[in-house]
């Protein structure tokens, strides 16, 4: 079944939060819980829940151990997904240095850098390979996603090698704004524009009460 990208989007973001009820041992949750811990009116969960089939009875709410598992098997979380970091900086190193598996079943395989004095190297058990070889280790370890964290001034040329690769998606961290081929993904994510779009915001409308925040919320986006 195919769920619409706004509903898919926030798949994730529903999954932590059931995963933490599962853990301290709930067995329901109602859309109103749902919707205070996660931020999202509850209409739009209750359309949302529609879609991954869990139909929420009145007065009881839906049942976390379905959630659970659903959420689990559409995320593909039994299998673990490789990703590769492109650009070992100080970013790069701290993407490295922070272990998703911890929360979710996606792997820093492996990392790429031009640096010589990087290269070689392991950071969090992340092996660190030459830019040069980045073909031959994607498509020899089937890495599906990257995250650019490359200077901006070499991210088009970086992005348009990917092209003969396994890659589907591209995290993009740097402020370039990719052309990618349309069998390639890529979600945007500028800390500086979304800084300074936080704070026109915080200036211009100092109130989130009048506006509709989940319109600024990303998972809306
Ligand atoms: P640092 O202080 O380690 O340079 P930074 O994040 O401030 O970190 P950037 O200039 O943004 O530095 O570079 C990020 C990383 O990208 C660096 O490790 C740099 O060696 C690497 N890099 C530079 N050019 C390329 C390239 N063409 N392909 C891959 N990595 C590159």
């Amino acid at each position: 079944m195919k769920i619409p990208q706004a509903t898919a989007k926030r798949l994730p973001l529903y999954y932590r939060f059931i995963k933490n009820l599962h853990a301290s041992g709930k067995q329901r949750v109602s859309s109103a819980e749902l919707s205070e811990a996660v931020k999202v009116d509850s209409a739009t969960i209750r359309r949302d829940f529609s879609y991954f089939g869990a139909l929420g009875k009145k007065g009881y709410g839906y049942n976390v151990n379905y959630l659970l598992s659903f959420f689990a098997k559409t995320l593909d979380q039994h299998e673990v997904t490789k990703v590769a970091l492109i650009g070992v900086g100080n970013l790069g190193t701290a993407f490295l240095n922070y272990n998703f598996l911890k929360n979710n079943s996606t792997q820093i395989a492996m990392g790429f850098d031009v640096d010589s004095e990087k290269i070689g190297t392991t950071i969090s058990d992340v092996p660190i390979y030459d830019l040069a070889d980045m073909e031959e280790h994607l498509n020899e370890e089937e890495v599906s996603a990257v995250i650019l964290t490359v200077p901006a001034t070499v991210a088009q040329q970086v992005t348009d090698r990917l092209e003969k690769t396994s890659v589907k998606g591209i995290l993009n961290f740097t402020p370039a704004r990719l052309s990618v081929p349309p069998a390639i993904r890529v979600h945007h994510i500028d800390l500086a524009v979304e800084l300074q779009s936080l704070i026109y915001f915080l200036k211009n409308y100092p109130n989130p009460d009048t506006e509709n925040s989940q319109e600024t919320n990303d998972v809306d986006r």
